[in-house]
């Protein structure tokens, strides 16, 4: 078997990849891939998008941790809740994770990817959760055509401040909640 020193470029997500290995060597795997491939996002997002960029880049840190930094680059097409319109949602999000194999080891707040016992990454699944949380609540133009409807006045401002950042799993619950009690 050829030893190789060198940063190693894999384009295969559906890869086994093994993060310790990957890491000492800084390999990168960069790699395109359909939006509506992914079981998931297949539901919100139209079929004729263009394929989102994929990079991930292993690497260690000075505490010798394991990194893996995700680049997600690309235009998904989901439909305005408003006109039922295609309309582009613009996806470049970095996300540094930091690469474990026992929660016990994180602090909190870190994005983390868990290795399995062989200290292996499966990323496919990784890419399709990060894209998920990319996508809005609510898709709607920023300025769509159709005007009037349920949905006017501070709730607008309250949506563009929403998709400025990442969108956690249940960070809009809150403000539906509150909404609904206080009218
Ligand atoms: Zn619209």
């Amino acid at each position: 078997m050829p030893i190789m020193s060198g940063p190693e470029s894999r384009s295969d997500l559906n890869a086994r990849i093994d993060a310790r290995r990957w890491a000492d060597r800084s390999s990168t795997l960069q790699t395109t891939v359909h939006f509506d491939r992914m079981r998931r996002l297949a539901e919100v997002v139209d079929p004729t998008s263009a394929p989102c960029e994929v990079e991930f880049q292993f690497g260690l840190d000075p505490h010798h941790q394991i990194r893996a930094k995700l680049h997600l680059r690309g235009v998904m097409r989901l439909s305005c809740q408003r006109c039922l319109e295609v309309m582009d949602w613009p996806v470049d999000e970095v996300i540094d994770f930091r690469v474990v194999q026992d929660e016990a080891q994180l602090q909190e707040d870190e994005d983390y990817l868990l290795m399995d016992e062989e200290g292996c990454l499966l990323l496919a699944e990784v890419v399709e959760d990060e894209l998920l949380l990319v996508v809005p609540m609510v898709p709607r133009h920023e300025s769509c055509t159709l005007t009037g409807g349920p949905s006017q006045g501070h709730d607008e401002a309250e949506m563009a401040g929403m998709s400025s950042e990442r969108v956690r799993p249940f960070a809009g619950l809150d403000a539906l909640l509150s909404k609904k009690v206080d009218p």
